[in-house]
């Protein structure tokens, strides 16, 4: 089912908004694909002195950029009020809860002042469809990144790495999801961030260990790939000798597609210990090099060696890699190259949208609209507002003609919300 199946009728827009973390979006997004405008307003700068998200700063950063951001996408996208618009969304978790109600408090008094339908959004369902999105905004350096055009084909493996989450899913179709594993600790993004303040690189870590590692030799020192064992990959998958990877092979049992990177920013702890006891100084930058090589390339071996596993387990027709870590070069790199060797779609999303952003959140609102709610869908959002008034307008005392219930005044922040529910995995 589509929201666009209505001959030559407008595309469906969309205003997204994002609060869940300390990016401040929003944007406009046409018929769950075309990005019209997309504007976020990053706080790192805010964050930096306290070497991560300093969750009360976040929330009243929010609240003073929010309504800037807003403004700003709506003027990008040309829309001159919101009640031009089709639906608002938001991502209601998980997340800060502070910062999420920000979000959702301005979605709901937009929804309620215009008659347009609130759309709640899962911020990791979000991640997962910025790679449904085409970068086809202006300016020129956006468009030449390739990214996006993930298909129609089903099932897909998703790999979700962010700073909050780690995750292995498998989208049945669009909205149907199966959780095969998780982080039983750290998230990947989190470990980066860990990891190069141990290093003392800065923040966020992420990109900070990606320089540094640049001049770095990963085969220097030896750091552990946790949750796998040394081997090779399935059958059906290259000779470990092809791929520029070390034959890795996720455990067996109950832990085959779980995470943990805890114990691997301790051995990196150990092994800058070990160093400074041999009179070595671990952060010198060349030290610091090599260490963080090692880390990101042990980081990158599990996350492609257990994705591998995964997508020939479950026989997917496409790999979707999404979430601020899928930002990382040598992941990208990784794994475009092992599913290039088997010959199977790789989709990682162009670098704008891998970290938090409001386009990825219209994209899933509308295919949560299309596919999960189909709530009316052959009407646009301007449409049924106007259909509403105007029997408003021809019998104001007849209860039916009452405007359409406010349920979205409900709407809470899930902090933890997880995307599969437990009684569905
Ligand atoms: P969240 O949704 O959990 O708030 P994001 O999706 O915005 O997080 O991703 C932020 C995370 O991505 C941070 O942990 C950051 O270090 C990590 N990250 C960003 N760029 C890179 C990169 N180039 N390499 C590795 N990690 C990265
Ligand atoms: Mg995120």
């Amino acid at each position: 089912m589509s929201l666009t199946n209505r001959g030559s009728s407008p595309a469906y827009r969309i205003l997204a908004i994002e609060t869940s973390c300390d990016e401040t979006a929003a944007a406009v997004v046409a018929d769950g694909r075309h990005i019209l405008s997309n504007r976020v307003a990053s706080q790192i700068g805010l964050h930096r002195r306290f070497g991560g998200v300093y969750p009360e700063v976040a929330s009243r950063q929010h609240v003073l950029a929010i309504q800037t951001v807003v403004e700003g996408a709506l003027a990008d996208a040309s829309v001159a009020h919101v009640r031009e618009l089709d639906a608002i969304a938001v991502t209601h978790g998980p997340g800060l809860a502070g910062s999420l109600l920000v979000g959702v408090n301005l979605a709901k008094g937009l929804a309620f002042a215009s008659g347009l339908p609130l759309i709640p959004v899962n911020h990791l369902e979000g991640h997962i469809y910025s790679n449904w999105l085409h970068p086809d905004i202006s300016p020129d350096s956006v468009r030449r990144q390739r990214g996006g055009g993930a298909s129609e084909q089903f099932p897909a493996l998703i790999l979700i790495v962010s700073g909050g989450h780690t995750e292995l899913v498998l989208m049945e179709g669009h909205c149907r999801y199966r959780l095969l594993g998780a982080t039983l600790d750290d998230a990947a993004g989190e470990a980066f961030d860990k990891v190069a303040r141990l290093l003392d690189l800065g923040y966020p870590g992420g990109p900070a260990i990606q320089a540094a590692a640049e001049g770095g030799d990963a085969g220097r020192f030896h750091l552990p790939r946790p949750l796998t064992r040394p081997g090779r990959r399935t059958e059906r998958q290259p000779a470990a000798e092809a791929s520029p990877l070390p034959n890795v092979l996720p455990v067996r049992g109950e832990h085959r597609f779980n995470f943990s990177f805890s114990g691997l920013k301790t051995a990196v702890l150990n092994l800058m210990r070990e160093l400074e006891r041999e009179g070595t100084e671990a952060r010198q930058p060349q030290n610091a090099a090599d260490i963080a090589a090692a880390f990101q390339m042990a980081v990158v071996d599990v996350l492609v060696g257990k994705t591998a596993d995964a997508a020939a387990e479950f026989g997917v027709e496409q790999v979707c890699i999404c979430g601020g870590v899928s930002a990382n070069g040598l992941l990208r790199r990784s794994a475009e190259q092992h599913f290039a060797q088997i010959g199977l779609p790789l989709h990682c999303p162009p670098l704008f949208l891998c970290t938090d952003n409001a386009a990825m959140i219209g994209a899933a609102a509308y295919y949560r609209q299309s596919y999960a709610l189909a709530r009316q869908p052959s009407a646009t959002g301007r449409e049924q507002r106007q259909d509403a008034e105007a029997s408003a307008r021809s019998s104001p005392h007849d209860r039916t003609s009452e405007p359409p219930a406010r349920d979205f005044l409900a709407l809470d922040v899930y902090a933890s919300l997880p995307l599969v529910d437990a009684k569905q995995r």
